[in-house]
């Protein structure tokens, strides 16, 4: 079978299986060489390979194996492919912004750091792994964005379905459950609905908070949750805000809620930050040096999730200028991280807009006559420069636009910058109104193309 062939039948098991969300980042920028029964895969970049490694390696190698009957040894290659960072940091960005639809294998309780500031949600976690159902029904975590709640509930679904064979666990947000309750509604499908609900072992739902002001939907997870809370299945929930504070929560929800345990996870110290960090970059193929994990820890952000970003974005810069990781790294590419939290979005898109003559609406809109999309195309730099907003995040405040438009829109700029000086003189302006004068961002990662 030539490569080619090969390749497009393992793209399309990939496909099929990752949803073309991922598939579109990760695998369609791939290529493929045979040699004998030798996949070499063909990627843009060290980066590029190192995160298909950790994370696709066993499907590539399933899907192999599907197309061809044999067991083929899988390796990697570095094409030149054009492929240039702030692509890649799009594709990073990109995945790490889509909500786990199922149990994460990666999260477990043998990688989560237990400090003052989660103890008592562990604790009561990992109680109920071992005996679910027994305890501390239902099980409910709350806390701000980033803590590890997440974390620790999809650590007692893998751990009930690798202890407790014949248990069935389901995992899904209240978004999902909303969703999918519309549909079975809409499909004649509420027999099949409640009684997969209602079959399970241990329910999984998270982020309880977005139920707030769903009648219907509470209405059915009431039923759900009595259903199961009386033939004593666990029931494990996941919000933002304790029961009582979610506005819009139907009385009964809230006391069933508040009967069992409340458990809130806290900020991070600053050793617990510097656990985890370690124990993260470790994750990464890295050893942090305490010099550097105290850097990060200490600075004001106890959202792990974004505190994780900062590494992931620190030794991508260390892999592609292939430097060692050092303190002075670090500032470098956080420093504009964190110095810009200020500004948000819409303030740049409210400059950008006035400086043109154009209304906010005008750079959300659809429009694509140059008077508007150079200005959009300026916004989307600076977006990207000055705040803390991830490219899908730009494209959905500019009205909805894609993330590779985003991405285009920031490349074009920066092409641009180093040809036309009225236009840096502009951007110049633009950046000092925004921060208010005195602090300009440091010649760091953004500047370098990313
Ligand atoms: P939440 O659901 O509270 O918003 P997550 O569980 O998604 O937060 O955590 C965000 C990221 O931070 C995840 O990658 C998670 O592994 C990590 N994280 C948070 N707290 C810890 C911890 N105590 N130990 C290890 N990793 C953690
Ligand atoms: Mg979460």
């Amino acid at each position: 079978m030539p490569a080619s062939e090969l390749w497009q039948g393992v793209s399309e098991h990939l496909r099929a299986q990752l949803g073309i969300q991922e598939y579109e980042t990760w695998i369609a920028p791939l290529g493929l060489r045979r040699e004998g029964s030798q996949a070499v895969i063909l990627a843009p970049n060290r980066f590029f390979i190192d995160w298909i490694r950790e994370h696709y390696l066993s499907h590539i190698a399933l899907a192999l194996h599907r197309v061809t009957g044999q067991q083929m040894d899988v390796s990697f290659e570095v094409t030149d492919g054009g492929f240039d960072e702030s692509s890649v940091m799009a594709a990073v960005e990109t995945l790490e912004s889509t909500p786990p639809t199922l149990l994460n294998p990666l999260y477990t309780f043998a990688n989560f750091v237990v400090g003052t500031c989660n103890e008592l949600a562990h604790a009561a976690c990992q109680a109920v792994s071992q005996q679910p159902g027994k305890h501390y029904n239902p099980l409910f975590l709350f806390g701000g964005a980033g803590l590890g709640k997440t974390h620790l509930v999809t650590a007692v679904g893998n751990y009930i379905l690798l202890h407790h064979k014949n248990k069935r666990v389901h995992y899904c947000t209240s978004e999902a459950f909303t969703n999918e309750l519309i549909q079975a509604v809409r499909f004649d499908g509420m027999n099949r609905f409640q009684e997969k609900y209602r079959q399970m072992d241990c329910l999984i739902m998270e982020d309880v908070q977005f139920l707030a002001g769903r009648e219907r939907t509470q209405e059915e997870f009431f039923h759900t949750f009595n259903t199961l809370y009386e033939t004593g299945r666990q029931i494990i929930i996941t919000s933002d805000k304790a029961p009582r504070d979610i506005s819009g929560l139907e009385q009964r929800l809230c006391t069933r809620f508040e009967s069992g345990l409340l458990c809130d996870l806290q900020p991070p110290d600053e050793e617990t930050k510097v656990a985890i960090l370690q124990r993260k970059s470790r994750e990464k193929g890295l050893e942090l040096s305490r010099q550097v994990a105290f850097f990060l820890a200490r600075q004001p952000e106890t959202n792990v999730r974004v505190l994780e970003g900062y590494l992931t974005r620190i030794l991508a810069v260390s892999r592609f200028q292939g430097v060692e990781v050092t303190l002075d790294l670090a500032r470098r590419v956080v420093g504009p991280l964190v110095g810009e939290r200020r500004v948000g979005v819409e303030e740049v898109l409210k400059a950008v807009s006035s400086r043109y003559g154009l209304k906010v609406s005008d750079l959300k809109s659809g429009r694509k006559t140059r008077d508007v999309t150079h200005p959009r195309q300026v916004a989307m730099y600076l977006a990207r420069r000055l705040t803390r907003s991830s490219f899908p995040e730009i494209g959905r405040a500019l009205g909805g636009k894609d993330h590779s438009t985003v991405v285009k829109g920031v490349k074009k700029i920066e092409e641009m910058l180093g040809k036309e000086p009225n236009l840096a003189e502009d951007v110049r302006d633009l950046e000092r109104e925004l921060l208010g004068g005195g602090y300009m961002p440091g010649a760091g990662l953004r500047t370098g193309g990313m």
